[in-house]
Formats: structure tokens, C-alpha cells, sequence
């Protein structure tokens, strides 16, 4: 029997897996395949747009690649479609031979500790969809105009930008695609000192040295290290040194210094505190202001790993305002086999699995986030899609496909009056918001809210089809 020309295939999301996923899919098969991106909001690009910092748009520029991607004959953008509201998986399952679940991990990991009800505490993807404009996380406030103390929990890169954003200037922001009402919040914040705690020691830090680095180049900030933290106990310098990444012997070498160094005076600072972890979160009137921490020693697991280890040592931290930076976690999307720990579709080298270590869904896949968890850089995506493609051609080949029975979702969709938003719409809403930026003086004007941006791109629309 010979594979089906075209194969049909539709991603769920358009972050980069997503685009990671099609221009695999292109490469292999050329004009043999044809691939349907689906976002539920009307807008592409996943976390390139609504994650990535907006003061990093040499990061954001990876969407020129994307653009090239939706260049291929066979690519095709539908927005404003949502699975399990507009459509059902049964319904992918009817029109398309391979179904891919890119939909990464929608929501922050939330604290697990007394107090985390409180007020004025956050994810920090909250605060991250916030400030980049997403729909989720527009209305959100963070009462910046009263807090001078911020503490944050984790060591990773999402830490790393909560942090910038908030010691930053925000008129370095004032001419990126950052959100209008998150510049204003940021003109107007009294914040002072941000505070992260790491659970384990300098050497297990997870952001990229050149994150702290890039805070430390501030000019009004300064970065604070108590020298007894930043000293490696035996166990974290016997593990660096056989272990480490080069990365990690960065961070090790750069807090050091700025331990040796100590403060300068600086009307900002950032401190990094190593081997504590909130206990406890109190607060007055509904509002947190005080962290409790618990300090932590480390102890290698099997592996010979450092991990902490709660000591009985306790202190507190004044604290305006909470975010927990401790990871991203999946959401279950209706239809979907969904691994609730970590957030993931069960799956098989990408082939999903109807339950954890359970039985392969023939033709269903999943890459990205989705499939292994919230890890890595945005390049971490085009191998991982690669490895997924490459499990889809081989069932391709032996046969292993859905049987649709129609080619075209379109009739679908419109029969469920749902506006999709087409790429040729997403052009012009793009042209738009860059043109709109423009005349205010930044790069883009993000339209936050999907309502308004369904109404802009049915005028876009008709203006174009009117000539
Ligand atoms: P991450 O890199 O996994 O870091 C999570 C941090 O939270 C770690 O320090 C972890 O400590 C800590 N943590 C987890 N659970 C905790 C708990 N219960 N209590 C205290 N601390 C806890 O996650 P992320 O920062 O969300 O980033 C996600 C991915 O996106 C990463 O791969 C990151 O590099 C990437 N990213 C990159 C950029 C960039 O390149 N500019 C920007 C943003 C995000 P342990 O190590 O002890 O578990």
C-alpha cells in the first residue's frame, strides 16, 4: 500500500514546536504533505510572543524563520480554534491522517507551601503573560506601586527575567512590543530589592550565565551574594567538578566574584540567596509580607546528585510581593491523555500513549513541552520535533495512520460558525500592530485583547477583499 499523497496533518498550537514540527514534516515530504496549525488564540508564535521577554527581541526575532516555514504550499494557520470547545479530537481524527499535540504547558507551578493564597502572590507565568500582553493574563495586577520588597522562588531563566523586568528601567522597555498597561504599572514601581531563593547551592543555579550577567550590566543594580552562600560545600565541588556544565562553572565563578566584590551602593539590588526555601508565606489584611524561609543542606541521591534537604533552621524575609518561578506545568486538554505530575501527554519517543507506560494512540504524536516536560532553550525544539517527525514518517511508511474520511476541516468549522483566523489575517494584523508601534514609537502594539483583535481582523479582512 502506498503512504497517502498528500499526507494531512494537524499541529495543535503554532509555538516552535509546532513550526519545528511542519518545516520537518516540509523538509521530508515536500509537497506531500500538508500541515494545519491550530491555536486557539488568533494569534501564532506560542510562547515566542507571549513568553519570551520583550526586552530580548533578538529571541523574538526566531519568528523570521517561522515566516519562511508558512511559506510552504502546504501550511496552513487557523486561529481562534480551540480543541475541545471548537473542535474534538474525534473530529481531527476524521479529517487528517496524523494528529500533534504541540500545546506545550499553559500555567505556572503554583507554591506548596501556608500562606500561598495570600495576595500579591504569583506565578511568575502570570506575570510573564502579563507584561508580554497574552489574553490569559492581561487583566492580572501586581500592585508594583506599593512593593519594595519582591521575593522570588527559583533559580531558572523565568526567575532571571521576572527579575530584570522588575529592576530594569522600564524606559528601556518603552520602545519593545511590551504591553501598554505593563509599562505604565512598571513606570510607576516602587520596587527596590528583588530577592531569589534557590533551593540548592550556586552550582545547581539553572539560569544561563549570561541572564545574571546581562542584570548585573544594569546600571542602577546591583547584585548581592553573601560570600558564605556562594562558598561550594564538598559534595557541590566534587559534583562541578566532575559534572558540571561549563555554564555552571560560569555561574559558580561570576557569583563568586560579585560575592568578593559586595555592594556598591546602587539604589537597586538583587539578591541571590542559595539553599533556602519558602516554609511558609505570611501577611496582614489578605496581603503576604513576610517569607519564611527554611535553609536547606544538600545530600546526593542515587545519582550522586546534590539535592536539598530541609534543615531546622529557619528565618524570615520582608516580602511585598511573591512569585514562584519553580517551572511550568501542563494543563489537560479535553481528549488528550494527560500525565498530571508532570504536566505531559504520555507518550513514546513522541508516539502518545493512551496512559502513562499504557498502549500507542496510532497517529497521534506530541512534541515540544507537551511531550517532555517544561526544559530547555527554544532550539531544543527543532531536534525534539525532528525525533517526533521522524516517528511519524516510519508510521507513515508501515501504514500505522488514521483513516479520515473527508480532506477539508473548513466545511467543519464554518458549519460551527467559528471565525478562523487565516495566515493572510495574521499578516495583516501583524502589518497592523507593527505600523500602530510604529506611530507610537516601539516595534509593535500588541492588540491584547482577542475580541478586539477578531473585530480588527474581520475589518483588515474586508478592507483587503474590498481592494
Ligand atoms: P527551570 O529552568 O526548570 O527552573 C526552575 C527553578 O525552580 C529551578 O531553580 C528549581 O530548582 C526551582 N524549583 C522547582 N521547584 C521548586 C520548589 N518546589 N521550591 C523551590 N524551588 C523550586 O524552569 P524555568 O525557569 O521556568 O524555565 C523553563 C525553561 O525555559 C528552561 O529550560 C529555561 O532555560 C527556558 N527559558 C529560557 C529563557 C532564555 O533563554 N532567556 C528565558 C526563560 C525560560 P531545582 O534545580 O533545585 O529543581
Amino acid at each position: 500500500m502506498h503512504p497517502p499523497t498528500p499526507l494531512r496533518v494537524a499541529i495543535v498550537g503554532s509555538g516552535p514546536s509546532a513550526f519545528y514540527t511542519a518545516e520537518a514534516l516540509q523538509k521530508a515530504l515536500g509537497e506531500a504533505v500538508r500541515t494545519d496549525l491550530f491555536d486557539r488564540l488568533p494569534v501564532p508564535f506560542g510562547l515566542v510572543r507571549g513568553g519570551v521577554a520583550p526586552d530580548h527581541q533578538n529571541i523574538k526575532a526566531v519568528t523570521k524563520v517561522y515566516e519562511r516555514i508558512a511559506l510552504h504550499p502546504g501550511f496552513r494557520f487557523l486561529g481562534n480554534v480551540q480543541l475541545g470547545r471548537d473542535l474534538q479530537v474525534q473530529d481531527l481524527a476524521t479529517h487528517y491522517h496524523q494528529i500533534v499535540y504541540a500545546f506545550g504547558c499553559e500555567s505556572g507551578q503554583r507554591l506548596d507551601v501556608p500562606g500561598r493564597d495570600l495576595l500579591s502572590v504569583h506565578t511568575a507565568t502570570e506575570f510573564v503573560g502579563w507584561y508580554n500582553g497574552h489574553p490569559d493574563h492581561r487583566h492580572r495586577r501586581f500592585d508594583l506601586a506599593h512593593a519594595q520588597h519582591v521575593a522570588i522562588v527559583g533559580n531558572g531563566n523565568v526567575a532571571m527575567d521576572v527579575a530584570r523586568i522588575l529592576l530594569a528601567d522600564p524606559e528601556c522597555l518603552a520602545s519593545t512590543d511590551v504591553a501598554d498597561h505593563a509599562l505604565a504599572a512598571l513606570r510607576g514601581s516602587q520596587v527596590r530589592e528583588v530577592t531569589l531563593l534557590g533551593r540548592r547551592g550556586p552550582a545547581q543555579a539553572a539560569f544561563s550565565p549570561k541572564e545574571i550577567e546581562e542584570i548585573a550590566e544594569l546600571p542602577d543594580v546591583d547584585v548581592v551574594v553573601d560570600p558564605a552562600e556562594a562558598a561550594l560545600e564538598p559534595l557541590s565541588a566534587a559534583w562541578l567538578e566532575r559534572d558540571g556544565a561549563r555554564s555552571q562553572q560560569r555561574n559558580v565563578k561570576f557569583l563568586q566574584e560579585r560575592a568578593a566584590a559586595g555592594a556598591t551602593g546602587r539604589k537597586k539590588q538583587l539578591r541571590c540567596r542559595f539553599l533556602v526555601a519558602p516554609q511558609q508565606l505570611r501577611g496582614r489584611a489578605g496581603c503576604v509580607d513576610t517569607v519564611v524561609v527554611q535553609r536547606m543542606r544538600l545530600e546526593a541521591d542515587a545519582q550522586g546528585t546534590p539535592r536539598p534537604v530541609p534543615t531546622d533552621t529557619t528565618e524570615t524575609l520582608a516580602a511585598d510581593l511573591v512569585f514562584a518561578a519553580i517551572g511550568y506545568q501542563g494543563v489537560p486538554v479535553p481528549g488528550v491523555p494527560h500525565e498530571p505530575k508532570q504536566g505531559i501527554v504520555p507518550n513514546r519517543e513522541g508516539r502518545v500513549l493512551d496512559r502513562v507506560a499504557g498502549s500507542e494512540l496510532p497517529g497521534q504524536y506530541a512534541v515540544g513541552w507537551c511531550k517532555r516536560g517544561p526544559t530547555g532553550l527554544i532550539g531544543t525544539n527543532s531536534l525534539d520535533a525532528k525525533a517526533t517527525v521522524a516517528a511519524m514518517l516510519a508510521d507513515r511508511q508501515a501504514g500505522r495512520l488514521l483513516a479520515p474520511q473527508h480532506s477539508a476541516i473548513d466545511a467543519l468549522l464554518a458549519q460551527r460558525r467559528v471565525d478562523v483566523v487565516t495566515w493572510a489575517d495574521w499578516q495583516r494584523l501583524d502589518a497592523h500592530e507593527q505600523a500602530e508601534g510604529k506611530r507610537r514609537g516601539k516595534l509593535r502594539h500588541k492588540v491584547v485583547d482577542p475580541e478586539e483583535a477578531l473585530a480588527l481582523v474581520r475589518r483588515l479582512r474586508d478592507s483587503a477583499a474590498s481592494g
